[in-house]
């Protein structure tokens, strides 16, 4: 197995050269040329810890890294660090099946796959022989920004820059960022969407002057966002690990197929479900959950994606996204490096494509208002006394509304991606419509009361950190900023 393009498929590399690339020169994105198969048995496999699943995964996708390798990226990465031995703990609430990844620093699912990237690249440098530092540039919609900063702040040899849009994240989500220590960090705010960061990042990876000017001052880009296969491979584990423990449960048997619902944005997390279905997991079917920026949702049920449309600032922020790049991994999957090719040309051209509704039964598209979101987390809440968070809310929403359509009674898991913590001013809205009026910081002693889960440390007191990072940027001039940055 090795690593070519989405959009050319004579475009090869190894793994340890795809992580530290990113993107390809063309500006598509590596994939496995074929995806791996499982070589355990599931008996076996639903017997393991998180740490023992994972190395049986990597192994598969990162097969020019060692053995000791990969266990030395693993023990590090997946330590406690996270405030629980099951690292993703599968919940049984109301009728569902909730799959918290929440439970690493920076409390989003992004932890899952930021927490071992840096080993990841520090091996695959090592490996090819790269002693240029390398530079992290991140767009993110509020969780990536803060994931990618905790795994690299002070990790010798690399640089980190988060763009993130000063209008579109959460409280909290902004100060975990703008108060992030560590000398090798930058944090900007800019004046545009995710999308806008986006773009700017990926422009910059495929500026060849730019690049070569900076290979002559030593440093060498590379991206924490989920277009870094680094990124996509480590979340197909948890996957995995929900299978293994719904068997240990009892709420399947093994060999009994899983449903899941998984909010989705960049489309990062869901691929890496479809990935562990290819690999051989059982899975029925995947629910790709949207909010009011649908724009999936209508590929869904059209086969027309079509971002040109107005976009919405949501109580999901980390889902406010009109451009899914890893859809295209997915397409590509499906249809194959020409069409994915042409696809993304009209794409960038027009601002749309139509695939002719190639149809996949798989995956289907549902989406979630901003008063369903809200209403699906008092409805849970009511019921059972377990809050979930604006992200999670849009999946149960999205949810609800699969199972009414289909009847479809297979065990559905939740993809649950954030804690209530990093959005609790919504989420304490969305219970009583009173808290509008409240402090969000104030608001969580008071979810802390009503939920029995306590403030986690990490966020416990950040309302009086001190600010380090105040830098704005208008959307045009990321790449001025770039190189103004790092060439002086
Ligand atoms: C990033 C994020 C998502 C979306 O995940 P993608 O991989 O971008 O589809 C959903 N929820 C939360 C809380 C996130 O941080």
């Amino acid at each position: 197995m090795h690593y070519i393009g989405t959009r050319d498929e004579s475009i090869s590399a190894t793994a340890s050269q795809a992580i530290l690339k990113g993107i390809c020169s063309d500006g598509g994105l590596f994939v496995p040329n074929e995806i791996p198969k499982i070589d355990k048995p599931l008996q076996e496999l639903v017997e393991m810890d998180y740490q023992g699943l994972a190395y049986e995964i990597l192994k598969l996708y990162l097969n020019d890294f060692t053995e000791e390798e990969l266990k030395y990226c693993i023990v590090n990465a997946y330590d406690t660090k996270f405030d629980t031995k099951k690292i993703v703990p599968l919940v049984k609430k109301a009728d569902a099946l909730f799959l918290e990844l929440f439970h690493g620093k920076t409390l989003a699912f992004k932890d899952m796959a930021l927490s071992i990237l840096p080993y990841f690249m520090k091996i695959a440098a090592k490996k090819n022989g790269i002693e240029k530092e390398i530079v992290i540039l991140t767009a993110t919609s509020g969780d990536t920004g803060k994931a990618a900063l905790e795994g690299f702040a002070d990790v010798e040899g690399t640089k980190i820059i988060v763009f993130f849009p000063e209008d579109g994240v959460s409280p909290v989500q902004k100060l975990q960022m703008t108060t992030q220590e560590g000398k090798n960090t930058c944090v900007v705010g800019i004046k545009g969407n995710f999308d806008d960061a986006q773009s700017a990042v990926k422009s910059i990876f495929t500026d060849k002057d730019l690049a070569k000017k900076l290979e002559e001052k030593g440093y060498l880009f590379s991206s924490a966002n989920s277009i870094n296969i680094g990124r996509l491979v480590p979340q197909i584990v948890y996957y995995f690990y929900a299978y293994a423990q719904a068997v240990q449960q009892g709420e399947i048997g093994i060999g009994d197929k899983l449903n899941f619902t998984v909010p989705t944005g960049n489309f990062g997390d869901i691929l890496a479900g479809y990935y562990a279905k290819c690999m051989g997991l059982p899975v029925n079917h995947f629910v790709c959950a949207s909010n009011d920026n649908k724009v999936l949702y209508d590929f869904f049920e059209t086969g027309v994606y079509n971002k040109n449309r107005p976009f919405y600032v949501t109580v999901s922020p980390s889902m406010d996204i009109l451009i899914s790049s890893n859809l295209e991994r997915f397409l590509c999957q499906i249809a194959g490096q020409q069409k994915t090719k042409q696809w993304m040309q009209a794409l960038q051209t027009k601002g749309s494509y139509d695939t002719e509704k190639i149809k996949n039964a798989e995956i289907s598209g549902e989406y979630a208002t901003e008063k369903e979101t809200f209403d699906a987390i008092k409805k849970v809440y009511d019921q059972t006394g377990y809050v979930i968070d604006t992200h999670t809310a849009v999946a149960y929403a999205s949810y609800e509304k699969y199972k009414n359509k289909t009847g479809d009674t297979t065990a559905m898991v939740i993809v649950s991606t954030a804690s209530p913590y990093k959005f609790t001013k919504d989420v304490m809205i969305a219970l009583d419509k009173k808290n509008e009026k409240e402090d969000a910081f104030a608001l969580m002693k008071e979810l802390e009361k009503i939920s029995g889960v306590s403030i986690p440390e990490s966020i416990r007191g950040i309302e009086t950190r001190k600010v380090l990072h105040n830098t704005i940027c208008e959307k045009d001039n990321i790449k001025d900023f770039v190189t103004k940055y790092l060439l002086g």
